[in-house]
């Protein structure tokens, strides 16, 4: 069966404009590969301004449409190949600013989705029986009807919204996202690994980095988490985490050319041919290039002070603790020699991402460093932001 293309209008922002989501849905032909099918859930660039899961999606879409023309579709697929439209017109002084909204103060794109779990558990109380594909027919009955009822009630909303009711019912969601100057990783609950090895493994991913609860809403937890907090709520029956769900960082806002994305997309293509999505031999798993870690071992460096950053060190060096990262540089000391403060890990492991941009605030990221041994000072909110 051909795709079908859905257009989701959200609420005009200004008079005389307009904005929609697209929606790609690739479905199996039922005749030929029965009902019971898998659904996945793709989406790009909900951060407006990391491009490259844009291009992945352009190449991805290709390649889905080929699939659908030699009827190798074998699973619902939804494509959204541009997940942030309202993030894509933030422009200023040239630059596309698309991590924050900017008409009302809405935060970081990427945080405070909407607890699922706190949405559906009081209609399920009474409903779930000893059968567990039952019980998971039920919850997600419940999450699309929940999130029917809501009114949204600002344009924000409205995206939110409309992208949440496409992935909570899916049963692999990737949020193709990027970091600044950074190798790809992952992040994941870890009741999903190593189950997302696959995952991990086709997109030769460097870091793979496990928190159940990172403190800031994301996207992936909005639909991977519920299903943890339903089984807590509910001991007495089965309720199974069928919900893998991933932020997909494909490497550094510069990291878009045709050749890589062209190789991501095929990546992701294999991945939903293992996961019965496609159909067809994806060929034998590749190697993994890295273990999982948790989350709380990463350290995010932080600067102490405003100042030029030089970098000691490059995305994929390995460090101990102590080593130099980078100094600070402070233009308004008047003596050099006081200009200097030295930023050192506190963990051994691998410089995962630094930035591109370098003048810093304090309190702005500098550096990812994944370590293996959880940090004392990592708890709670995980984030950068
Ligand atoms: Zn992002």
């Amino acid at each position: 069966m051909p795709r079908r293309t859905h257009a989701v209008p959200l609420p005009s922002p200004a008079a005389g404009t307009r904005q929609q989501l697209l929606l790609h849905r690739f479905a199996p032909d039922e005749a030929r590969h029965g009902g019971g099918h898998p659904k996945a859930y793709i989406q790009a660039s909900l951060h407006a301004d990391e491009t490259p899961g844009l291009l992945v999606a352009h190449h991805l879409l290709r390649l889905l449409d080929d699939a659908a023309t030699r009827g190798d579709v074998t699973g619902e697929i939804v494509l959204v190949p541009y997940a942030n439209p309202i993030g894509l017109a933030q422009f200023f002084d040239q630059r596309l600013m698309g991590r924050y909204e900017f008409a009302l103060a809405g935060g970081n794109f990427n945080r405070n989705w909407p607890d699922l779990a706190a949405l559906a558990a009081e209609r399920l109380d009474g409903r779930l029986t000893d059968d567990a594909a039952g019980n998971v027919a039920a919850i997600r009955a419940t999450f699309r009807a929940a999130l029917a009822e809501q009114r949204p009630q600002s344009a924000l909303a409205a995206l939110r919204l409309a992208l949440a009711r496409e992935a909570c019912d899916a049963d692999l969601v990737l949020d193709l996202h990027c970091d600044d100057l950074a190798l790809p990783h992952l992040f994941l609950i870890p009741q999903h690994w190593p189950e997302a090895q696959d995952l991990a493994a086709e997109l030769a991913v460097r870091a793979v980095l496990l928190a159940e609860d990172s403190g800031g809403a994301s996207f992936d937890e909005a639909f991977s988490t519920p299903w943890l907090r339903l089984a807590r709520r509910y001991p007495d029956v089965p309720i199974p985490p069928v919900c893998l769900a991933a932020t997909v960082e494909l490497r550094g806002w510069m990291d878009v050319d045709d050749a890589q994305a062209e190789a991501d997309a095929r990546a992701l293509y294999r991945v939903l041919q293992r996961r019965g999505l496609l159909a067809g031999d994806p060929g034998p798993l590749p190697e993994p290039a890295c273990r999982a870690t948790d989350l709380a071992a990463t350290d995010s460096l932080k600067a102490p002070a405003a100042g030029i950053v030089v970098y000691k060190v490059r995305p994929g060096d390995r460090v101990a603790k102590g080593d130099p990262i980078c100094d600070l540089v402070d233009p308004a000391a008047e003596d050099p020699a006081d200009a200097r403060t030295h930023v050192e890990a506190t963990t051994e492991g691998l410089v995962l991402s630094v930035r591109s941009h370098r003048y810093v605030a304090p309190g702005m990221a500098l550096a990812k460093i994944v370590g293996t041994e959880p940090l004392s000072h990592r708890f709670g909110y995980l984030l950068e932001d």
